[in-house]
């Protein structure tokens, strides 16, 4: 900016159309830039900059280590999207289903949200698994769980 204000008023006075206040600016403003320049050389002299560094190294400290936490929570976080992909893989086999998406996702790359369960054959094993899902809706209302219901039923927990 200064720069930039001391270039035009140069090239004012160049152009002839300088007069003794913009002589007084020019003047002025190369004081300012002079007195910058001794004050930015004096900040590299004293031990002001030995604090900053000790400072930076610091903060460097810190941030290794918020790096290194990171990476162990990024690690953790792949971890248990590899699980929960494989566990999508494993029902969409037994579903006879995407094994990416069960046939959920339109934008599935493999299905485009068209591999539900049955589009491909189903593991036999999905008959007995599902089975006491199945015997649950064949019970009358009243005699569903609820949530109030204090008494736990076999293989459940309270
Ligand atoms: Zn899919």
């Amino acid at each position: 900016m200064d720069e930039q204000m001391a270039r035009l008023l140069a090239g004012g006075m160049a152009g002839g159309q300088g007069n003794d206040m913009t002589r007084l600016m020019l003047q002025l403003l190369q004081e300012r830039m002079a007195s910058r320049e001794r004050r930015q050389a004096d900040d590299e002299d004293d031990d002001e900059e030995v604090i900053d560094i000790a400072r930076l190294q610091s903060e460097a400290v810190q941030l290794r280590e918020r790096l290194t936490e990171m990476r162990r929570l990024n690690r953790a976080l792949r971890r248990q999207v590899k699980l929960a992909a494989e566990f999508i893989a494993d029902l969409g086999a037994l579903l006879g289903a995407c094994p990416a998406c069960l046939g959920q996702n339109p934008a599935c790359i493999h299905c485009q949200g068209e591999a539900g369960p049955g589009h491909d054959t189903p593991d036999p094993a999905l008959a007995d698994w599902i089975r006491p899902a199945l015997a649950r809706l064949r019970q009358p209302a009243s005699t569903h769980i609820t949530r109030t219901d204090p008494t736990p039923q076999q293989g459940e927990t309270p």
